[in-house]
């Protein structure tokens, strides 16, 4: 069995991770969350009272933190200046400054070189906006999952809600979501694409395992 790379594009909150995580988990294969390495960055801009969309501001930020993907035990963990912020990546302030700040070319230009170089050896899962369009257009397996706004806002809000985070209303949840796909289709570096020969999933229309099951039987034999 060779190398081979899946590659997960889709908008946020359409359930590409937990399918990503699932995969990996069934495949016994490494998963890359591409969005946490983002959201990385945003925790920093947070952190030092940096604008996420303040461009000048943002790359002399970027000159001085460090950003390091670690695996311990196959589960991925970021790292900011030798602190573990993985348990810091997912509150709504993170995820809309995530979105500003990965707007940014230089933000882009230094993750996915990241993520290649960690994707390179070893066989992946990984997911994000632009992996099939441009951090590995030679994916063996490209797939794009689609799911509509308010359903995901709906999974979002019982997400926060189990994690006993009662900030938001459901219209804010599904105004956040619209803000950041606004954001992300449209931006000029890399925005969210749909190549033509990904393999389209929607995850509205299967639960978690028929999701998983769908993508598992585009794969071929010798890869499961
Ligand atoms: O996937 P997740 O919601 O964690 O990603 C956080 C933000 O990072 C997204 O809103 C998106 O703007 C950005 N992102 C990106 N490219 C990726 C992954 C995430 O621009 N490959």
């Amino acid at each position: 069995m060779g190398i081979y790379q899946i590659a997960i594009d889709g908008p946020s909150g359409s359930g590409k991770s937990t399918l990503a995580k699932g995969i990996a988990k069934e495949l016994g294969i490494m998963y890359l969350d591409t969005g946490a390495m983002y959201r990385t960055c945003a925790v920093a801009s947070i952190r030092k009272g940096v604008d996420p969309k303040d461009a000048e501001a943002v790359k002399k930020m970027m000159d001085e933190v460090k950003i390091e993907v670690k695996f311990v035990d196959g589960v991925q963990h970021m790292i900011l200046d030798g602190e573990d912020v993985t348990g810091d990546l997912r509150t709504p302030q993170t995820s809309i400054a995530a979105s500003d700040i990965s707007a940014l070319p230089f933000v882009r230009t230094a993750m996915v070189s990241l993520q290649r170089e960690i994707a390179k050896n070893q066989t992946f899962v990984l997911d994000g906006r632009d992996i099939a369009s441009v951090v590995l257009p030679d994916a063996k397996y490209k797939f794009f999952v689609v799911c509509a706004p308010e359903v995901r806002a709906e999974r979002r809000l019982a997400e926060l809600q189990a994690a006993g985070d009662n900030s938001q209303t459901f219209e804010e949840v599904l105004r956040d979501i619209n803000y950041r796909d606004e954001q992300d289709s449209k931006r000029a570096a890399s925005p969210l694409i749909q190549v033509p020969e990904a393999v389209v999933i929607d995850t509205g229309k299967y639960d978690i395992e028929g999701t998983r099951a769908f993508l598992l039987s585009h794969l071929d034999e010798e890869d499961k």
